[in-house]
């Protein structure tokens, strides 16, 4: 009994029969009204049983009709303010409760989803999906230049370019200070590399306009598809190496996962750890 009523509150917790306030107060009204029914019902037969007993004191007949004029209506009145109370008492907290849970998934300089959030999205999906790493181009530079505030306007403004350039079924998020991240549901690089792609373009032709003066940007990506099953790490290790590739290979540009070996045989200038050895620096 403790443990279902338990259940039950925690279950109103998350907005279930208390959704809005005229929920509450219809909810409200009808189970008053189931109470006051059963109130007159009890009443009732509690009058009878007196009866049985010869306990009454007064005629029947009277009573049972000040027991139907009042019992109803003075057990309905009193059962929907209480309900009201507790139901609007429960609403509010089941806003605060889903308002808490929103703001522990989002990243608020950015108002992506934030590296946990995106973590769980990615562990929830099904199936095939492919993955985009951003980075920001020598942000410490813009940091050390403009200053942290600016740094910040500019995360935000190239957050804005990476939301614009996805739909709503792709998740992106904030992963890291200048990192971002784009889950795709499918794979199949082609399509999320021109994305990527374009995105970067749309952020290269930024102008960022901060105290008066004007900040240009690049951004770097990497790209990753792999088949169905494969853990969040293996997936985010690969876009990394790639990223890893766009950025020794000049920044500002997108590299698909698939094309790491041609072009770091391009490339003999860079580490041993684009052949595996260090496979990400940032999963996990
Ligand atoms: P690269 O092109 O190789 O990515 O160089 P980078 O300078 O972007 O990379 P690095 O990782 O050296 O610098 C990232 C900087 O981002 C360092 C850190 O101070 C800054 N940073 C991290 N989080 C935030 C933040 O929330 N706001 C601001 N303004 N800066 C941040
Ligand atoms: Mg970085
Ligand atoms: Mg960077």
């Amino acid at each position: 009994m403790e443990n279902a009523t338990k259940n039950w509150i925690v279950g109103q917790l998350t907005l279930g029969e208390f959704s809005s306030r005229s929920a509450v107060v219809s909810r409200a009204v009808w189970m008053a009204a189931k109470i006051a029914v059963l109130a007159y019902v009890l009443n009732v037969c509690a009058h009878f049983a007196l009866v049985a007993f010869d306990l009454l004191p007064y005629d029947l007949a009277p009573a049972l009709v000040i027991a139907t004029v009042l019992t109803p209506p003075v057990s309905f009145v009193v059962a929907v303010i209480a309900y009201a109370v507790v139901g609007f008492a429960i609403y509010d907290l089941g806003i605060s409760r889903a308002e808490f849970e929103r703001i522990s998934r989002i990243d608020m300089l950015s108002g992506l989803l934030n590296r946990r959030a995106f973590q769980r999205a990615f562990d929830d999906g099904k199936g095939d999906v492919s993955l985009v790493l951003f980075d920001i181009d020598r942000f410490k530079t813009i940091n050390d230049t403009f200053g942290h505030s600016v740094g910040d306007e500019v995360i935000a403004a190239v957050a804005e370019v990476i939301r614009e350039g996805f739909d709503e079924s792709e998740v992106c998020a904030r992963i890291g200070g200048e990192e971002f991240a784009v889950l795709w549901p499918a794979s199949g690089v082609e399509t999320i590399t021109e994305r990527a792609e374009r995105v970067r373009r749309r952020v290269a032709a930024l102008d960022i306009p901060c105290n008066g003066r004007r900040v240009k940007v690049t951004i770097s990506g990497g790209v990753a598809d792999l088949p169905n099953g494969r853990s969040f790490n293996e997936i985010f290790s690969e876009a990394d190496r790639a990223l890893y590739v766009a950025k020794a290979g000049g920044r500002d540009r997108i590299v698909c996962h698939r094309d790491i070996d041609s072009l770091s045989t391009g490339m003999i200038m860079l580490p041993t750890a684009l052949a595996g050895a260090e496979p990400s620096r940032r999963a996990g």
